[in-house]
């Protein structure tokens, strides 16, 4: 059990939709926080106004809702009338950066891009990387060595500049993560970062690390991709003299084909979405008919698992197993198939009540009132929940009931002409209106009396089941697909039945 009380924050800026990967970050961190009695925080890194794309953060916000695991706070939930937007913190960063710049740890510099870029030719032509550290800061256009009238005058004037942090020359660093262990550093190699520009706003550097501090978050559970930010972000805590957080960097989420980070460019080729929510023209996992819990199960173990071998597994049941010290170095292969398998899996667990709720409004907007038979009775929830419980079996998603079940709702129309060329025969008509009258003079229309019937009659007149079965299917269902054909025959009642078969025979 962690010592400090557990804060964990998910940081997304808002660029864009979010990501299965970053959807799989916001899981972490909360099954985390869950599982420790402790909060799970959404902060909006949008320091970056140019990158900035409207809707972003709402679509986060509905993604976490969606996924029913909401953050205690962030937008919207504020403590202490604190903002949990970025752009709306600047003041605090100003604070923090004078406090850098009074301690010596950090420094002005008025190197405009293009004097940069030169410096960058310069030192490519001789095939050398231009790195603006302690190489040659003291060569450069910033306060060290600028005298302090020069450098006030220059701000006075309102010349551009930028605040960037003094890496120690060579010091080494002993960075921990939960995930990765303990890694060796060497600060000469780094850069000094730019923290702060003159438009008044902090890079990604400063504003996380001032806000992991001030929030006072325990935990910075994010994505791989920060490992190289884990230096400098280490000896900010330093400069500032706070405790650093424990850090883990979780393992990227890789294409179906196991190489290289799962893009939006693999959905489209591959058909699946990569969004939870839809995002401008690409439809999300809600959309495509996904349930929520299924995608968090799924996704909870794309990168962890608790050493068993269970793939199923509920919120509660995640939040209990979860260890960040489990969760895997190596990328984890993503597999759309294995998405579905998982919501087939939690279909079948949904009740039949569920179900029908779920599939109303498809049914609703697919049924032709002209085509319906015996509406009184196949409009009734309870009509519904029987013909879902005979076709759950062959669902992935609540919309297949329409196509696989079509049959209990519409009287065919026409026949599978494929299967009647091969199992329409010529005595095929005559062999049916006989089983038929058989069918008139039941009183017990149940499922096992039928089939029981049927066998019997079958044997009796010496025919195959060949003869019967498969032209009696595509009587009733119209192709030879459906579940148990004496199920159907029971559901859609003797009437229908009767109707369906003398239908077909007169029109094949
Ligand atoms: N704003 C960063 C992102 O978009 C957050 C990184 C972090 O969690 O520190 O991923």
């Amino acid at each position: 059990m962690p010592l400090k009380p557990v804060r964990v924050r998910f940081a997304p800026s808002p660029t864009g939709p979010l990501h299965i990967g970053g959807l799989r970050t916001a899981i972490y961190n909360y099954l985390y926080a869950k599982k420790h009695g402790g909060e799970f925080i959404l902060r909006i890194e949008d320091t970056d106004r140019k990158r900035y794309v409207q809707g972003a953060e709402d679509y986060i916000i509905r993604a976490l809702e969606w996924m029913n695991i909401p953050f205690d706070e962030g937008p919207g939930k504020e403590t202490n009338n604190a903002s949990y937007r970025q752009s709306e913190r600047s003041t605090i960063y100003k604070t923090y950066i004078k406090q850098l710049l009074d301690n010596g740890k950090a420094y002005i510099a008025f190197d405009s891009s293009e004097s940069l870029d030169t410096h960058r030719k310069e030192h490519e032509l001789k095939g050398k990387t231009f790195i603006y550290n302690w190489h040659n800061r003291n060569k450069l256009d910033n306060s060290l060595n600028l005298s302090k009238e020069e450098v006030s005058k220059r701000l006075e004037k309102n010349v551009p500049y930028v605040v960037r942090f003094l890496s120690p020359d060579s010091k080494k660093l002993v960075l921990h993560d939960v995930i990765r262990g303990t890694m060796e550093i060497d600060s000469s190699l780094l850069d000094d970062k730019i923290l702060f520009k003159s438009d008044g706003m902090p890079t990604y550097h400063l504003a996380n690390v001032v806000d992991d501090h001030l929030m006072e978050i325990s935990h910075v559970i994010r994505g791989e991709e920060w490992l190289p930010s884990l230096a400098l972000h280490i000896l900010l805590y330093e400069a500032f003299a706070w405790d650093p957080p424990i850090f883990a960097h979780l393992p990227l989420i890789l294409k179906p084909e196991g190489k290289g980070k799962l893009s939006k460019r693999d959905g489209a080729k591959g058909g699946f979405p990569v969004f939870p929510l839809a995002w401008e023209d690409s439809i999300g996992y809600k959309e495509e008919g996904y349930f929520p819990d299924a995608l968090l199960n799924y996704l909870s173990l794309l990168g962890w698992n608790p050493g068993t071998d269970q793939e199923i597994f509920n919120k509660q049941q995640l939040i209990s197993l979860f260890e960040l010290e489990r969760v895997h170095k190596a990328g984890a292969r993503f597999d759309p198939e294995k998405t579905k398998w998982y919501n087939h899996e939690y279909l079948q667990h949904r009740t039949p009540a569920e179900l029908t709720q779920a599939f109303l409004p498809i049914l609703q907007s697919q049924i032709k009132e002209t085509r319906v038979f015996n509406p009184s009775v196949t409009s009734s929830p309870k009509y519904i929940e029987t013909t879902l419980i005979l076709l759950k079996e062959r669902a992935t998603f609540v919309k297949d009931f329409w196509p696989l079940g079509e049959f209990f709702y519409h009287t065919p129309e026409s026949y599978n002409e494929k299967a009647v060329r091969k199992r329409w025969k010529p005595n095929t008509n005559l062999l049916l209106k006989d089983l038929n009258s058989e069918f008139e003079r039941v009183e017990d229309f149940s499922a096992n009396h039928l089939e029981e019937l049927t066998k019997n009659w079958i044997t009796k007149k010496e025919y195959s089941f060949g003869e019967v079965m498969p032209p009696l299917r595509l009587a009733i269902v119209g192709d030879l697909k459906g579940p148990h054909l004496f199920d159907i025959m029971s559901v859609i009642g003797k009437e229908e039945t009767i109707r369906r078969i003398n239908m077909a025979i007169d029109k094949l």
